[in-house]
């Protein structure tokens, strides 16, 4: 029988991954010019780790973790986000102690337990970004800058980054306050979810994606007019320098994100290729996690973006993608020229050229036609014939034209030579 892959979970086929790999490379090229450095974390953490970093009242954690136990018995979880996993790396390995701000990147597998449905899946890849060591806005703003040139400079169509702030321990309570009794005689036209985030976190209300609860939501009080003096002189800051950059983004007291350890500024990036209800990135400051999570009271900020939405939305914009390079294909006819020509792409591949080898002895006809499918450049033709003269035949596949080679030790660089004409070089 067939063997499927799990629901919610997808292949990346060459065709497509060749998008995602343009992603990371404008990802290195961005995030290293602010001095963010990359950071690889394991797939599986503690369940713990989750339960105390991300909060037990928010989605992922009361239903979207894959847990297990291991064969000694120990609760683990598949990650479901990485900010949590980077703290503890962070406090784990007193990264702290360098007296400086950390500043990471890193992308990877995600997992949620999650209805699958177009830009939602159960297995799917975060880019995620985070900056530890200061409370200072010019840092959020930087942070946010930096999303905002990654998505420029990809070229995601209408990007507009939504703004708004949490407030802190101080202020937020008695928003909550306010909040819980404007919902309290409402609570018929809540959701289930909602009815019991009424008693649990109310905020979480505001983010509630069913239709009911988001126009209850809308007429809710302003989270902005209870923000606390430090609350609300940091977010102006915040904003200030934002327009100094000229980032366009758009207040937005409802957004409160899907996770407890957010204060103050909280951030999502939103493209007009996307529908309303599904951000391609979020993030926000979190300046009490590193000490919840056992270090030192340090603040930070980070951001997480969604590889398969932003492929989505470039998608829509690149229908066809570009071929995949081929500077060389090798034809061979007889083994001895199979022997020559495999030695042969070793050298041209060291030059660092893309070459292709003819694995399978066909006809010449039949090796061209492979030639032509796989978008060759060039093709060096290796005969049995031509080897005993000591020669090859370069032919140029657009041109069509084609010249005879000596077939020795400066052969590679004599093709390099046709290839690329030293005036273009
Ligand atoms: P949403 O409100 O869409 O559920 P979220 O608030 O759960 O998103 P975060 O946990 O902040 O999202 O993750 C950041 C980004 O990761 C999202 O903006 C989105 O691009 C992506 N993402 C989140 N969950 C999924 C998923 N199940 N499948 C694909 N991408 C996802
Ligand atoms: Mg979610």
């Amino acid at each position: 029988m067939e063997i499927r892959s799990i629901r919610g979970m997808n292949d990346i086929l060459p065709e497509e991954s060749i998008k995602w790999k343009r992603i990371r490379h404008v990802m290195e090229r961005v995030f290293e010019s602010y001095g963010f450095r990359e950071i690889l974390i394991p797939v599986v953490e503690e369940t713990c780790l989750f339960q105390r970093g991300i909060g037990e009242t928010t989605d992922i954690v009361e239903k979207e973790m894959y847990t297990f136990e291991d064969k000694s018995g120990q609760s683990l979880t598949l990650r479901p986000e990485a900010t949590a996993s980077i703290v503890r790396a962070y406090v784990q390995h007193h990264l702290y102690a360098s007296g400086k701000i950390e500043k990471f990147y890193f992308w990877g597998p995600m997992f949620r337990y999650e209805r699958p449905q177009k830009g939602r899946y159960r297995q799917f890849y975060q880019i995620d970004v985070e900056a530890f060591g200061s409370d200072d806005p010019s840092l959020d703003a930087e942070i946010i800058a930096s999303l905002y040139d990654f998505l420029t400079r990809l070229q995601v169509p209408g990007v507009a980054i939504e703004l708004n702030s949490l407030g802190c321990p101080n202020c937020r309570p008695g928003y909550q306050k306010v909040l819980k009794e404007y919902f309290s005689d409402k609570q018929a036209a809540l959701c289930p979810d909602c009815r019991s985030r009424l008693v649990r976190n109310p905020l979480r209300i505001l983010d509630c994606k069913v239709e009911t609860c988001h126009e209850l939501a809308m007429k809710a009080p302003n989270i902005q007019e209870f923000l606390c003096e430090t609350c609300k002189t940091h977010f102006e800051a915040v904003q200030g320098y934002l327009t100094e950059l000229k980032i366009p983004t758009r207040l937005n007291p409802m957004m409160v994100r899907g996770l407890d350890y957010y204060v103050q500024t909280t951030f999502e990036a939103v493209s007009e290729n996307l529908g309303a209800q599904n951000a391609v990135a979020g993030g926000g400051r979190y300046d009490g996690l590193v000490k919840q999570l056992g270090g030192p009271d340090i603040p930070g900020i980070g951001y997480a973006m969604g590889m398969e939405r932003l492929v989505m939305i470039l998608k829509e914009m690149e229908k066809e993608s570009p071929p995949w390079p081929c500077d060389l294909f090798i034809a061979t006819l007889g083994g001895r020229a199979r022997r020559f020509g495999i030695t042969l792409a070793a050298k041209i591949r060291k030059i660092g050229k893309v070459c292709e080898f003819s694995y399978e002895p066909k006809s010449l006809k039949a090796q061209m036609k492979l030639a032509n499918r796989l978008n060759a450049k060039f093709t060096a033709i290796i005969g049995e014939e031509e080897l005993r003269r000591e020669e090859i035949i370069l032919r140029n596949m657009r041109t069509k034209e084609q010249v005879t080679l000596p077939a020795n030790e400066t052969l590679a660089d004599k093709i390099i030579a046709v290839m690329e004409p030293r005036e273009t070089r």
